[in-house]
C-alpha cells in the first residue's frame, strides 16, 4: 500500500485520521508541531493495524520542514494520498482589535503550510510530474461559511482560502490523476478551542448545533478517509460538511 502522509496527525482530528488510514491499510507519516509523545502514540497505534508508521516533526508554516516531512514520507515508498489536516485557531478577538503578527503567524500554518503542503503533494503524485495519481484532502472549516463573528473572523477568512485552494487545485490537476477535495469539519470536541483559549467552546456551542451535539474527531476523519479512497473515484473539487447541520 502506498504513503498516507497526514498534517497534524499527533491529535484530534488528524490522529483520527491516522487511526482510519492504518486501518484502511496505509503506510502512515504522520506530522506534528510539539507534542513528540503524543505522535509517537499515535504511530505506535497505526503500526498495531500492520502497517508502517511514522512520526515526523514539522511545523507546516516553515517551508523547509514541509520539504523535509515529505521527504521522510519518500523513505517510506510512493505516496498515494495526504491529508493537510493541520491548522490552527487564534484567541477570540473583533477584526478591530487583530494585530497584523496575528494574522500573519495563523496565515503561515492555515494557508501558507496547505499550499506547501499541496505543493509538494502534487509534485509526487501528479502524472505530469511522473507520479502515479493519487488524492488529497484539505481540512477547511464552515468558519469559511459562518464567518465567526465576535469570535475569530480572520481564522473564518483563512479557512475560506482553503476552500478556493481545494476548488482551484482541483481543477487545475482533475486530468493528472490527482482528485483534491476539502472536508469542513463543524464544532468538533478536539483541544483546538483550548488552544484558542476557549475551553469551554464545544460545552456551549454544543448545544446549539443543529443535531443537539458536537462532533468527534472520527465522525469527520470517516468523511476524510472515504474521500481518499478509491470509493470516491469520482469525487474532485468537493467540499464536504461535516457540521452536524450547522
Ligand atoms: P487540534 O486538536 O488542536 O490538533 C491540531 C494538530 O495539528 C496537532 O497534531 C498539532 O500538533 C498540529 N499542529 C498545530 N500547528 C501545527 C503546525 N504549525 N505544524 C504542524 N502541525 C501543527 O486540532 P483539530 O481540532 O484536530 O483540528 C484539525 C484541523 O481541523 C485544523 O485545520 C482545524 O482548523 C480544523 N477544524 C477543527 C474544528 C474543531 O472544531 N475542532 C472545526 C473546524 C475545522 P501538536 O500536538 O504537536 O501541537
Amino acid at each position: 500500500m502506498p504513503v498516507l502522509l497526514v498534517t497534524g496527525g499527533s491529535r484530534g482530528i488528524g490522529a483520527a485520521v491516522v487511526a482510519r488510514g492504518a486501518a484502511a491499510g496505509w503506510d502512515v507519516c504522520l506530522t506534528y508541531r510539539s507534542d513528540a509523545g503524543a505522535a509517537e502514540d499515535v504511530a505506535a497505534r497505526a503500526r498495531e493495524q500492520g502497517v508502517e508508521a511514522r512520526a515526523v516533526r514539522a511545523d507546516v508554516g516553515v517551508e523547509a520542514e514541509v520539504e523535509a516531512a515529505f521527504a521522510a514520507a519518500d523513505a517510506m515508498g510512493p505516496l498515494g494520498a495526504v491529508v493537510a489536516n493541520a491548522g490552527v485557531v487564534v484567541p477570540k478577538s473583533r477584526v478591530d482589535a487583530v494585530s497584523a503578527a496575528r494574522v500573519a503567524d495563523m496565515l503561515a500554518v492555515n494557508v501558507v503550510g496547505a499550499v506547501v503542503t499541496c505543493r509538494e503533494a502534487v509534485r509526487r503524485l501528479s502524472t505530469v510530474h511522473g507520479g502515479p495519481g493519487g488524492s488529497i484532502v484539505l481540512v477547511g472549516s464552515v468558519a469559511s461559511r459562518l464567518g465567526s463573528p465576535g469570535e475569530y473572523v480572520d481564522y473564518a477568512a483563512s479557512k475560506a482560502a482553503v476552500d478556493a485552494l481545494g476548488l482551484g487545485l482541483a481543477k487545475e490537476v482533475a486530468d493528472e490523476g490527482v482528485r483534491v477535495n476539502v472536508v469542513r469539519p463543524g464544532l468538533i470536541d478536539t483541544e483546538l478551542h483550548a488552544s484558542g483559549g476557549q475551553p469551554d467552546r464545544v460545552a456551549r456551542i454544543g448545544p446549539t448545533v443543529p443535531v443537539g451535539r458536537p462532533g468527534t474527531a472520527d465522525e469527520v476523519a470517516a468523511a476524510i478517509a472515504w474521500l481518499l479512497s478509491d470509493e470516491a473515484s469520482y469525487c474532485t473539487g468537493s467540499v464536504v460538511d461535516v457540521a452536524g447541520g450547522r
